[in-house]
């Protein structure tokens, strides 16, 4: 069952409301035109012109003559007098009478007038709404263009960026420098016969740069740039993706060599699964994708530079020899990455000397491209509004929290529990993973809320770069995301809503060890749980019968249970520690990860 092809059905609308307006510019914009280009004279020239014989058609009503000169080229227009020889002089002037003379103007005006002209305004209005939608889509269409665009369309400047732009990612700059050898001097390969990749997928989480890397290959290489989105291809296209495709790497031929930039080509390159009503639409404009991409030589000098952040979700059709067969990981920046990406951004800003990137890089761990270089603009933001000429260390690393966590919330006012409350976990948690590990945890700890929603808020200490955790490891953590809520019950026996998001994290981590990483005695390597996304958060899908999902349920709490345990254990151990630390985080509201190993070892 094939679903009705809706796409073509707005340019059917489209056409029937051109059809209904010409109707109605006919029957009353045009006469009301036509009436304007009436020439008023008065009857003696009237009188003049039919002796004369120099009128064409003319038609005698109530009120008013209405004639025409001898080549029906102009109207007139004058008013009657009472004249009964009038007809008689008319007939012998040669005049011809007529009833609808307006309308029976010299066929090329009524052609102009009734065809050209409505057909002319039309033209002008889909231009204009072209343009309009060029403008607002970025990728652009003409809604009656069928399939037909400018190059303008997809040619983007790539704005000059440059490899040295691209801070980090050196792994991703090496791969894509052999694409840049290969634009400069395509012959060189062609000569030996070796062929480039036709496609190159850049995969990675948002924000780490996919866009820039891809815009510094056509920058480097000084060749066009055609990008477009793949849900433009989707959303503006409807009914045309496919001609849409066509057209691109027909205009990518013309002007090759060039890089051709797909991002977010999951929009349609998405796993054909012949599910009822799938996407027609979408499944022409892929299929259409993949005969281009075949469709050209290796050596034609067009290389295709696809992103995504959902690799798993592509058409294996896609991703096979031939086409994007080369894949380029562009992951999260490490501490040397992030660093260099805070040099480089911080370059547009005026920075005071005493700026320590390499720390600034330390507290935001985990930051993509994308958040490092809005850290640095809210810095100079932060930096104007206090009147100062530079951003200085302060103004970067409030900001870090103000990107990561939200603004600083000045008038959210806590009761006096709740902030007692919120040291007692804050510290809990450092409190845990100090004991665990016996070095500093964290780097700071505010109990300042937060315009996120958090009522405190933990930089933890960077970890390094870790590929790999031990189970033990993995143990700790989760005792560590259970100290808030332990630290609440040795406190004050009783707990509170607090824990939601580390009861979530615990959660999640305990589940992970028993049904993907092998960790539990009963189900030893067996998966039990796919995941998807891996670049945005995860979606995970059991694998296994209803009877191992409840055990495995089962299984994650007791050991969730077991470390929470674990973590009341050392803070009751600790409690003297505890209250010390929960005082000093009450009265200052912010300690940094010396203070906290200060007082913890003192
Ligand atoms: P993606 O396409 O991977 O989602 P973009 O390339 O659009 O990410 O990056 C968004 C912004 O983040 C860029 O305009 C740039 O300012 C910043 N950025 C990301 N990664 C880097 C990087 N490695 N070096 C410098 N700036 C970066
Ligand atoms: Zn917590």
């Amino acid at each position: 069952m094939k679903k009705e092809k809706s796409p073509k059905r707005p340019l059917i609308y489209y056409y029937i409301i051109v059809v209904l307006c010409l109707m109605l510019i006919n029957s009353l914009v045009v006469p009301w035109f036509a009436q304007r280009q009436v020439q008023l004279v008065d009857y003696n020239t009237f009188l003049d012109m039919t002796q004369q014989q120099q009128i064409g058609l003319v038609e005698v009503q109530e009120d008013q003559i209405v004639f025409t000169n001898k080549d029906n080229t102009a109207i007139y227009k004058t008013g009657r007098m009472e004249d009964p020889a009038l007809v008689e002089r008319l007939i012998d002037s040669g005049a011809r009478f007529s009833q609808e003379i307006v309308e029976e103007m010299s066929p090329l005006t009524s052609l102009l007038l009734y065809w050209i002209l409505p057909m002319l305004i039309f033209i002008g209005i889909g231009q204009w709404m072209s343009r309009r939608m060029l403008r607002k889509g970025g990728g652009g269409g003409m809604p009656f263009g069928l399939g037909k665009s400018g190059a303008k369309e997809y040619d983007k400047s790539s704005e000059g960026i440059r490899f040295a732009d691209v801070a980090g990612e050196d792994e991703a700059k090496e791969s894509l420098a052999e694409i840049v050898d290969y634009l400069h001097d395509p012959d060189k390969y062609k000569q030996i016969g070796a062929a480039m990749p036709k496609g190159v997928l850049l995969v990675g989480p948002p924000g780490t740069g996919k866009t820039m890397l891809a815009k510094a290959v056509a920058g480097e290489a000084d060749v066009p740039f055609f990008a477009i989105s793949g849900s433009a291809f989707v959303e503006m296209f409807v009914g045309m993706g496919a001609s849409k495709v066509r057209d691109l790497f027909r205009q990518a031929k013309e002007k090759a060599p060039c890089i051709v930039f797909i991002d977010e080509i999951d929009a349609i390159g998405k796993k054909r699964d012949g599910q009822l009503g799938g996407n027609d639409e979408r499944e022409q404009t892929l299929n259409q994708l993949l005969t281009e991409m075949d469709g050209f030589e290796g050596n034609s000098g067009i290389i295709v530079l696809a992103a995504t952040n959902r690799p798993e979700a592509l058409d294996p059709a896609l991703t096979r020899p031939g086409r994007f067969d080369r894949r380029v990981p562009v992951e999260l920046p490490d501490l040397k990455g992030r660093e260099e990406i805070l040099k480089v951004h911080a370059r547009k800003i005026k920075v005071s000397d005493d700026v320590n990137f390499q720390q600034i890089a330390r507290m935001a761990s985990g930051a993509s491209g994308a958040e490092l270089a809005n850290i640095v603009n809210e810095a100079a933001l932060r930096a104007v509004r206090s009147g100062r000429g530079c951003v200085n260390q302060s103004d970067l690393e409030e900001s870090i929290e103000v990107v990561i966590a939200g603004y600083q919330k000045k008038n959210a006012i806590l009761t006096d529990q709740e902030k007692w409350t919120v040291a007692y976990h804050e510290i809990g948690h450092a409190l845990v993973a100090a004991m665990q590990t016996q070095s500093a945890p964290v780097q700071k700890i505010t109990i300042i809320p937060r315009t996120s929603g958090a009522l405190g808020y933990t930089m933890q200490v960077e970890e390094g770069n870790k590929y790999l955790m031990t189970r033990e490891e993995i143990e700790n953590k989760i005792a560590t995301y259970t100290g808030g809520r332990a630290a609440e019950e040795v406190a004050f026996g009783t707990i509170s809503t607090g824990a939601a998001n580390d009861i979530e994290q615990a959660t999640k981590l305990a589940r992970a060890m028993i049904s993907r990483y092998g960790m539990s005695k009963a189900f030893d390597m067996v998966a039990m749980e796919t995941v998807s996304g891996q670049y945005l958060g995860g979606e995970h899908s059991m694998a296994c019968s209803m009877q191992t999902q409840a055990e495995i349920d089962h299984q994650v709490v007791e050991l969730v249970k077991k470390q929470h345990e674990k973590a009341a254990q050392i803070l009751l151990e600790n409690r003297e520690k505890l209250d010390q630390l929960a005082h000093y985080l009450y009265e200052k509201e912010t300690i940094t990860g010396a203070e906290f190993m200060e007082i913890l070892r003192g």
